[in-house]
């Protein structure tokens, strides 16, 4: 069947170059950690789709919730009324989060879930009678989204120029911790770099505290080639956001259920935060949901400040979602009888191992890992940034694998289900396509 040509607008990035022929890139079956193309070519799911189905695809446990649930209560309008499992999803998620964080407010996205976290920031301060607190501090290389907010807090200046006449007021951007010439190739979390947390002391220094609201980071940097926080930053950013007074938000729709071997960031890199965001893996990418997981004291301050001190209107026709519910506890059922964060902690090295063997290869510029998540920098090919990881995707869709290439660097978050075969045969698969494109 002919698509007819002009009907459907892709989502599109910032590089142009990379518009898409649709009828070259069509996925019209999944199973397991495979994707099918229309003439039945297997494409191996190196990202989990965007990071977001760590099962794999068609989940038979998740297939039967969902057709369970269709039958039993499709929606329920969640302002003045909820519903049974929704109630207990947030008591099971508030019980992987650190202790004291016992609250969790649904959204339907990762960018919802970063514009409520900031709405939340906000309404906390202005509920304590520090309403002058309306700055917000996010990192260069951070992203958080599309929604106005996530995008001003975002990092990837591209995603933001267009739209500048409608950024968030105050907003700064902490310096990125990403330097090559020390923390090349590093395993896991590099040594080097833990100061560059002191740049908030700058920011401070810049604005006074008391202005200051929030501070927004991804514990670990996804969506521009996984860039692992050094050893202490994150613990630094904690102690400068405690002795200010700044909530300190984690944006963990990523690093969320399990990508880290933990059930966040936040406990792997042994951190509490005040707020976590989280989407994508809740529901293995099946039904859109997000959310935020708050501290006892944030949702203290809501629940027991002055009455009508503030109006804080917030919600989604979705939130909370029944069919987005059920399908939350099958995915959160199967972690636990899978032990699949357990699977994840196993699996870490080998594709530690297997990704550093590409340090050999001479157009690899940098290669980072932690947890299931891996980042391969390829030199630019002279003059035409961007055209090594193009070519690597579009080739990689020939040879059985579905990559994500942004610019020219690889990104790897493989479905938890994931045999350590395939995760060496999905390294030696990108070996050969960035020799054939060198
Ligand atoms: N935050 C982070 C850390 C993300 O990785 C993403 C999506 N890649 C988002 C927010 C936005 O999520 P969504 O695309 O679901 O709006």
């Amino acid at each position: 069947e002919t698509l007819r040509k002009g009907t459907y607008w892709m989502p599109f990035t910032a590089n142009r170059r990379v518009r898409a022929d649709p009828q070259a890139r069509l996925l019209t079956s999944a199973k397991g950690p495979y994707y099918y193309m229309p003439d039945g070519t297997e494409l191996f799911d190196t990202l989990s789709g965007l990071w977001c189905s760590p099962l794999g695809h068609a989940h038979p446990r998740i297939v039967e919730a969902l057709k369970t649930q269709a039958e039993t209560l499709d929606y329920a309008p969640p302002f003045q009324l909820t519903n049974p499992q929704t109630v207990h999803l947030a008591e099971r998620i508030a019980g992987l989060a650190p202790d004291g964080m016992d609250h969790v407010f649904f959204a339907n996205s990762g960018s919802e879930a970063v514009d409520t976290a900031l709405k939340i920031a906000l309404g906390y301060h202005r509920l304590r009678q520090e309403g002058q607190r309306f700055r917000m501090i996010g990192r260069e290389r951070g992203y958080h989204g599309v929604g106005f907010g996530g995008m001003s807090v975002g990092g990837i200046v591209p995603n933001r120029k267009m739209f500048a006449s409608g950024m968030m007021p105050g907003v700064d951007h902490l310096r990125h911790t990403y330097n090559p010439e020390h923390m090349a190739f590093s395993r896991g979390q590099p040594e080097w770099g833990a100061d560059h947390a002191e740049d908030l002391e700058r920011l401070v220094g810049l604005h006074d505290a008391s202005t200051i609201a929030a501070v927004i980071v991804e514990p670990v940097q996804g969506s521009t080639g996984v860039i692992v926080p050094p050893v202490g930053y994150l613990q630094k950013l904690r102690e400068i956001c405690t002795k200010h007074g700044i909530l300190l938000i984690f944006d963990e729709v990523i690093t969320g259920f399990g990508r880290m071997g933990e059930n966040f960031a936040a406990q792997r890199f042994d951190v509490k935060p005040d707020m976590i965001t989280f989407a994508k893996a809740v529901t293995n990418g099946i039904i859109p949901m997000g959310g935020v997981i708050v501290t006892d004291e944030i949702y203290n301050t809501f629940m027991t400040g002055p009455e009508n001190a503030i109006e804080f209107a917030h919600g989604y026709t979705y939130s909370g979602h029944p069919m987005a519910t059920a399908v939350a506890h099958a995915v959160l059922d199967v972690m636990e009888e899978e032990s699949l964060f357990a699977r994840v902690r196993a699996l870490e090295p080998v594709l530690e191992e297997a990704v550093h063997g590409l340090r050999d290869l001479p157009a690899v510029k940098d290669i980072r890992n932690i947890g299931l998540t891996a980042g391969v920098d390829l030199f630019p090919a002279e003059g035409a940034p961007g055209a090594r990881g193009l070519a690597i995707f579009e080739r990689g869709l020939r040879e059985g694998l579905l990559l994500r290439c942004t610019g020219d660097t690889i990104s790897f978050g493989p479905p938890f289900i994931s045999t350590p075969e395939q995760l060496r045969g999905m390294i030696d698969g990108v070996r050969r396509l960035i020799q054939s494109v060198s």
